[in-house]
Order: structure tokens, then sequence, then C-alpha cells
């Protein structure tokens, strides 16, 4: 059994969480927070072990009438494994625990990419976490890209990819972000910093993408436009995207006109939280025009990395190859609308 810490447990955290203790291979070892607030209740009451991630602040979970196990450094200690989920930027702090404790690590998509040996997406660069002692899985919207990118890559080549983004102004959760009532072009530069994201899963791919914040909670947008390397008619890239585990096409007949119905699907189909952890194509989208390709897809944000997480802990800890991952970890998650 892998033995895997989870620290920081928010809106990452808390998914990874439920979805390592699914897995047939690992457990959760215990999951480090900063302050006793409602989530960590539930991980009490879901009974992973829960750890105090700042000292200063341990004494305030005793005063919740919540039990502490230890402090983060012995979580990490005995782990195989740590998840870090902590917002942007502390992961890059925690790094030195980590590697004070020979204890690997991941991080997600809100640490720079130089901070960690590679960059992570399962479906297209597996093989590149193994041995690594720090992985960053990519953010939600990279994660999103990658895996429309991968097959068209093998399948065609990609000569160019021109991206939109239409994100979510901040999760449900986050009262203080915004926009409330406004479009913002964001960030206003252009290109936007997610091409170069996702250029650190595929070098050589030639990406720019602008970016736009919008008063909504439920998912991101994506207004895609692939140039391939030769023509392709649009029905052999519904075909080729149809074999792709994680990603789903929303068949015309559903009636799906957005993120609200998508999320209502997703709750009404018994998903955990109502997450939907593929990327959302709709079908009728998907055209051609020569070498041109054109998509919407819709990206949850808050749960598509999470399969991805659990994949990279197998490849770091060279557990299994990417098939046989990707199989279990969907197999075990209901992942396949
Ligand atoms: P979050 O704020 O929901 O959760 C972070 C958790 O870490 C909170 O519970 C917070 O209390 C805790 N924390 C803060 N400081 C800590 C510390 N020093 N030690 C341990 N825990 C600490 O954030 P999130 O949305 O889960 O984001 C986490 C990471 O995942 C970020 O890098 C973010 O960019 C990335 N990410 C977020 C999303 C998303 O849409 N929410 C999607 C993909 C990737």
């Amino acid at each position: 059994m892998i033995q895997v810490a989870i620290n920081g447990y928010g809106t990452i955290g808390k998914r990874v969480a439920d979805a390592v203790r699914e897995q047939p291979d690992m457990a959760v070892l215990g999951v480090a927070k900063t302050r006793p607030n409602f989530e960590a209740e539930t991980a009490v009451g879901k009974g992973f072990p829960l750890y105090a991630a700042v000292e200063e602040r341990a004494d305030q979970f005793g005063e919740a009438g919540l039990e502490i196990a230890g402090p983060v450094e012995d979580l990490v200690d005995e782990a195989d494994i740590v998840v870090d989920a902590t917002p942007s930027g502390i992961g890059a702090k925690n790094k030195e625990m980590y590697e004070a404790y020979d204890t690997p690590a991941l991080y997600q998509g809100g640490e720079d990419a130089d901070l960690v040996d590679t960059s992570f997406n399962a479906r297209s660069n597996f093989e590149d976490a193994t041995g690594a002692d720090h992985v960053r899985v990519v953010s939600c919207n990279t994660t999103g890209l990658s895996r429309v990118i991968a097959p068209l890559r093998e399948a065609y080549g990609v000569e160019k990819v021109r991206a939109t983004l239409v994100r979510r102004g901040g999760d449900p959760g986050q009262t203080s972000r915004g926009p409330i009532n406004d479009i913002l072009p964001n960030p206003v530069t252009i290109p936007s910093h997610h091409g170069p994201d996702v250029e650190t899963i595929f070098d050589d791919l030639d990406i720019d993408t602008l970016g736009m914040k919008v008063p909504a909670t439920l998912m991101h947008m994506h207004s895609l436009n692939v140039t391939l390397e030769e023509d392709v008619d649009a029905s052999e890239v519904r075909d080729l995207f149809a074999e792709e585990s994680r990603l789903f096409l929303i068949p015309e007949r559903m009636d799906i006109d957005g993120s609200g119905k998508l999320k209502e699907y997703a709750l009404d189909a018994g998903r955990p939280r109502g997450d939907i952890w593929e990327n959302c194509i709709w079908e009728e989208s998907i055209s051609t025009v020569g070498d041109d390709l054109y998509l919407f897809q819709g990206i949850h944000q808050e749960s598509d990395v999470v399969p991805e997480n659990v994949d990279a802990i197998r490849a770091v800890l060279g557990e299994a190859d990417a098939e046989e991952s990707i199989a279990t970890t969907n197999e075990t998650m209901g992942i396949g609308l």
C-alpha cells in the first residue's frame, strides 16, 4: 500500500484524499490543515488522521474539539509521497520540508514550473515523472488542453493551437472572488500564461492562449482552434476523441447547453460534489475547415486534476505504467460519463 500524505485540505486536497482512498494500492496516511474549519471537521468525520500544518495554530484544533495526530512534519516523514494541495506559492515554501524528510512530492498548477523536475499530465507525459522527487500536476486549464492536444498530435500532428479561455471568476466556495458583474480580459496581456504552461507538457508545441474572466463559478469554457498537419474530417476527430477515456463528448440528444446543465447532469448521475473529471466537449462543435479544427469544451476546474494526481503518485513511485494506472484510476473513481 502506498501511504499518501495530503498537505492542504481545500478544494483540491479534499478531492484527492477521497480519490486516493478509493485506490486498491493506496491509503491516506493523513491530511494536514492550518485551521479547524468545516473542512477539518469533515476530514475527521471521514476518518482521515488530521495533522497540524502550522505549529503555532495547533492548539486551535483542540479548542474546536478536533483531535490532532501530530505536526505535519511527522506526516511527511512517515509517508511514501506527499500531495501538496496548498494555495499557490505555499508549495514552494514547503519544498524544503519534503526534501528534509526525503519524501517525494506532488505540487499543483499554482506553483511555478521551475520548482519541479517535471510537469505532469497522465495522458501526455506519464513516464517523465518516474523516479522524480518533485512533480507538478498542471492546472485545470492546462490539463484540459493537454488531454485534447495529445491524441491530435499522435493522429495528425499539430501545427498550431489557438485557445480562448473563458474562466470562472472563482470556485463556488471562494466568496471573495469576482467579477460580480463584468467581463474582464484576464490576463489582459496576450498571450496569457496558459500557453507557456501547456508547453511544459509538450516542449515543441506552438500554442497561443487568451484569457477572460466572467461572473461564473461552475466551470471554465475553452474555445479552441487547432491547425493540424493534414486536412481532417470532423467525423474522424469525433471518433478519435470517443476513444479517449477522459474526454466526454456531449451528445446533441442530451440537450446540454452550458455548464449549468453539465453540473446538473453530474449531480443527477450521483457524482460526488457534482464533480466532472472529464473534459466536456460539445460533439456538435467539433468542426473542421481544411486542416483547421474548432471546438468548445467545458472544464470543471475543481476536479479534472484529481485523477491526474492519483496517476502522478503511481508514476513517481514507478508502481504502474500509464495505461494500467489510468485504467485503475478511471475504474475506481467511475470516470467515463
Ligand atoms: P484552497 O484554498 O481551496 O485549498 C488550500 C488549502 O490549503 C486550504 O484548506 C488552506 O487552509 C490550506 N493551507 C494554507 N496554507 C497551508 C499550509 N502552509 N500548509 C497546509 N495547508 C495550508 O485552494 P485550491 O483551490 O485547492 O488550490 C490548491 C492548489 O491547486 C493551487 O496551486 C491551485 O492553483 C491549484 N488548483 C486549483 C484549482 C481550482 O480551481 N480550485 C484547479 C486546479 C489547480
